[in-house]
């Protein structure tokens, strides 16, 4: 018996851009429309693809920064000089442009806001995108240490001010700036280290998850860290925003 083609995470989508909002002078955060769009576990990612007027394609990864919901998600893109797809995304794509899509995408790089374990989230840059929806999402204790260059390089601002600022104490929020601090910042511009991971970590005891996202260098040196001062290594996830697609 003929079976009908079922819809399916790997099946290309229609997308709209319903809206863009200016993160930084370099990233905005995209509103996409998408028909059937049942919603995604905080992590995970979608391919975006675009196609120019000759036929060309291609497509990259780009988390999903919004908490889960129908209908509708965000991705919040930050320019990579000389990229092919993210300058269009942050400097071109307007409200009413169509967009394709596939996903939500990845399954291991995800909190379900239901999971009682308290999370560590270490961002890096643009790799705090997967861990603003699991902050949006949260339902139970959650830290968040972002690692940006400089407070105008930040993500989110407004949104994790509020984040923090909701009263139940569910969200912590801590910044560390590598090259410039805000004027009367209590430390100096530094990188992350084991000493500023301590700060922040839940007590070895509290079967707290880590989820780290940015850049491979970081990634790999602050999971190193994690272990270095304690951190189980089976309750690590670790998501790295390299080139992807074609
Ligand atoms: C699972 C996953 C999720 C991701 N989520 C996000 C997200 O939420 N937001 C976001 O902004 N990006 C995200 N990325 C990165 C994104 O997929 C693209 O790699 C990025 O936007 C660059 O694409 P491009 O076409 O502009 O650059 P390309 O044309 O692919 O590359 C141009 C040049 O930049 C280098 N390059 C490529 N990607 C990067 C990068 N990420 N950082 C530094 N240099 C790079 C290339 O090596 C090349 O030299 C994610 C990647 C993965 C794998």
């Amino acid at each position: 018996m003929a079976r009908a083609a079922v819809p399916g995470r790997l099946t290309w989508q229609a997308a709209t851009v319903a809206a863009t909002r200016a993160e930084t002078a370099t990233a905005r955060t995209l509103v996409l429309d998408v028909d059937g769009w049942t919603g995604h576990v905080p992590g995970q990612h979608v391919d975006v693809r675009l196609t120019a007027p000759d036929g060309y394609t291609a497509y990259r990864s780009y988390s999903i920064s919004s908490a889960p919901g129908p209908d509708w998600l965000e991705v919040t893109v930050q320019a990579v000089t000389d990229g092919e797809v993210s300058p269009y995304l942050v400097d071109v794509a307007e409200p009413g442009d169509q967009l394709e899509i596939r996903g939500p995408l990845g399954g291991w790089f995800v909190r379900r806001p239901a999971d009682p374990r308290p999370a560590l989230l270490i961002g890096g840059g643009s790799g705090v995108a997967p861990l603003m929806s699991m902050v949006r999402a949260a339902m139970n204790p959650t830290r968040l240490l972002y690692s940006t260059r400089s407070p105008s390089d930040a993500l989110f601002t407004s949104d994790l001010a509020t984040a923090r600022a909701a009263g139940d104490g569910l969200v912590a929020v801590t910044h560390v700036y590598t090259r410039v601090a805000p004027p009367g910042w209590p430390a100096p511009p530094r990188r992350l280290d084991a000493d500023a991971l301590s700060r922040v970590a839940w007590p070895r005891d509290a079967d707290a998850v880590a989820f780290v996202c940015g850049p491979t260098g970081f990634v790999e040196t602050v999971a190193d860290l994690l272990v270095d001062i304690g951190h189980d290594p089976a309750n690590i996830r670790t998501e790295r925003f390299g080139p992807t697609g074609g």
